[in-house]
């Protein structure tokens, strides 16, 4: 197993191997980039197969939190945290506090959150060994409305980009997943005047969202294919692939779901093939955002007011896309990078 030369290796600042025999905790914490703020990330728990899985995992995902906090403007880095095993036996208070006694000794480099297989309540054992963690139950929330309200002002951003106004009557956006994320833009997607069609694999979500917003249902392997403007992909990764994009037929994708594209390569095609993608990890900031206005003095307004520049953010992106003829996900990447380099040479000039 290597690090430095992992394909995922990215300059990451600090990569931190963390063994507690106790509780059986076995975790990688990877600081990527703090030019920015301190690496914001969640901690995912999960059997990874392997190290080098873990490895890998860590590794990709803190830089891509460096990325979407580079342009939701959060004053963060990125970081990210993996605990490998099964979460269903190894869970346990001590297990959490364990790894916030790590954080701890990163100083404040590193501040955790939930993610996949951790939880509030996880994050409130963490909380008793460090002072570097986000996302606690009760002080900003859920953040599944912010990350909603976030992709319903980038679909509206994508529109205006597409059609020269951003006006949702009529539009027809096809919902795939209609979970946390998934119903609330179900509901601020009605009330514009969307119509929508929606699609779940959970019994009777769809008919409530017949009741609900006069959504018609769609079975959930047909959700991609159907006659929309619209694709707002809210379920699971991957979706964007060989299989799919060909028979794609909305003329934007724009959803909440973390990695839609299964490679880079399938945002070149969707540019190929004149469809407009809005880059997952700058659409679905809404919840990172939310999370960085947490502390005694968190106002809901500020915040969404906050998220609501998701959709400036995308309407550069997708000029500037166009501009200089390059698929959006590259373009996001570029204008990460860019914000970081500033920083750096600003950091530069005031020390010299
Ligand atoms: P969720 O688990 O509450 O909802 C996901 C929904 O998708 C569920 O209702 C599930 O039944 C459905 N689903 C799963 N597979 C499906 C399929 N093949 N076809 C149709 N529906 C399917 O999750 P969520 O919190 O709403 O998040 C949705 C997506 O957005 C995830 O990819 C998540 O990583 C991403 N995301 C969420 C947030 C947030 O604030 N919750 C923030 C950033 C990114």
């Amino acid at each position: 197993m290597s690090v430095f030369g992992s394909e995922h290796f990215d300059d990451h600042e600090e990569v931190v191997f963390c063994r507690d025999a106790e509780t059986g905790l076995n975790a990688i914490i990877a600081v990527h980039d703090t030019t920015l703020g301190a690496g914001l990330g969640g901690c995912r728990f999960w059997p990874y197969a392997s190290e080098d899985e873990a490895v890998a995992d860590v590794l990709r995902l803190s830089r891509g939190m460096t990325y979407k906090a580079a342009l939701a403007g959060t004053g963060r880095g990125g970081g990210k945290s993996v605990i490998i095993g099964d979460p269903a036996k190894l869970r346990s208070p001590g297990l959490f506090r364990a790894m916030g006694r790590f954080v701890e000794k990163l100083g404040g480099s590193y501040i955790i959150a939930e993610d996949v297989g951790t939880s509030p309540d996880d994050m409130a054992h963490v909380r008793e060994t460090t002072r570097h963690v986000a996302g606690l139950a009760g002080l900003s929330g859920d953040p599944s409305p912010a990350t909603a309200h976030g992709v319903f002002v980038g679909i509206r951003a994508a529109l205006k980009h597409c059609r020269g106004n951003d006006s949702l009557a009529g539009v027809r956006v096809a919902v795939q997943g209609l979970g946390h994320v998934g119903w609330d833009l179900c509901r601020q997607l009605h009330e514009a005047g969307a119509k929508l069609l929606v699609a779940d694999i959970r019994d009777g979500v769809c008919e409530r969202a017949t009741k609900a917003f006069g959504a018609e249902a769609v079975a959930a392997d047909r959700i991609h294919a159907v006659e929309a403007d619209v694709f707002a992909p809210c379920a699971l990764g991957a979706g964007l692939n060989d299989r799919t994009i060909p028979v794609l037929k909305a003329r934007i994708v724009a959803g909440s779901a973390n990695n839609q594209l299964a490679e880079d390569r399938h945002g070149d095609m969707l540019a190929e093939r004149g469809v407009l993608y809005a880059p997952d990890y700058v659409i679905n900031a809404g919840g990172v955002i939310n999370i960085t206005h947490e502390g005694p003095d968190y106002d809901r307004e500020t915040a969404m007011r906050h998220v609501a520049t998701i959709g400036d953010t995308l309407a550069d992106l997708f000029a500037r896309a166009e501009a200089e003829d390059v698929a959006t996900h590259r373009m996001a990447d570029r204008m990460a990078r860019e914000i970081i380099s500033k920083a750096r040479e600003k950091a530069r000039l005031l020390a010299a």
